[in-house]
């Protein structure tokens, strides 16, 4: 595990070589705000950093990233609705075009679900994950029907299923509903391959995740 130290090193590296060449970027950005035009709703796991898997300039995704990469339902009961704040804010403030939800390959959250092994584990000891992956309960009937709960192919197919269920959470905000029926935002699904490195793109109409060049 790194410590600080470690840390201040990679600062460094990005000291002497990254910032002097996006410079500019930075300062544009400092300058005029930010203004990115790509959303990003990925997983917490420090394997799958959107900013590396896509090579991105400062100033161009605006990412949210938790536990197996979940957007909740558009809800306004009492809460602290960190994600539905984070996907406001990109569409409606920062008038983002694009949303793309990314899941990936061996997603403990997406495993935890499926197995359901925290479900009864109690605040520190998995219990806020057990919550948060309830978001989970109803893509995985017809996963675990289907595949059963352990299994490579069992825990891609829920992987997958994650993703469908969070575009279907996005769908009902009411605004990024009605921005995607006019044209002015787009939703996208994907899965990232940590062993292979490789991005799956989602077909929303076939529902296969293909992979890009
Ligand atoms: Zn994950």
């Amino acid at each position: 595990m790194p410590e600080y130290a470690e840390l201040l090193r990679g600062y460094r590296r990005f000291r002497e070589g990254t910032y002097p060449r996006q410079r500019a970027r930075f300062e544009e950005t400092a300058m005029e705000g930010q203004h990115p035009k790509l959303m990003i709703i990925g997983c917490s796991d420090s394997r799958v950093d959107p900013a590396q898997i896509f090579d991105v300039d400062p100033g161009e995704i605006f990412v949210v990233r938790n536990v197996a990469a979940l957007v909740p339902p558009f809800e306004t009961t009492p809460g602290l609705h960190g994600v539905s704040a984070a996907v406001e804010f990109a569409v409606q403030m920062l008038e983002v075009k694009q949303i793309l939800v990314m899941g990936h390959g061996r997603c403990g959250g997406c495993k935890a679900a499926l197995t359901e092994n925290l479900a009864a584990a109690s605040p520190g000891e998995g219990g806020f994950v057990a919550n948060w992956i309830k978001l989970l309960d109803e893509a995985r009937k017809p996963v675990a029907e289907k595949h059963g709960t352990s299994g490579r192919e069992a825990e891609l197919a829920m992987e997958f299923a994650a993703v469908r269920q969070s575009l279907a959470n996005l769908r009902t905000f009411p605004w990024v509903a009605e921005k995607e029926t006019a044209g002015e935002i787009k939703l996208r699904g994907a899965h990232f391959s940590i062993k292979e490195g490789v991005l799956y793109s989602l077909d929303e109409d076939t529902g296969e995740f293909l992979p890009e060049d």
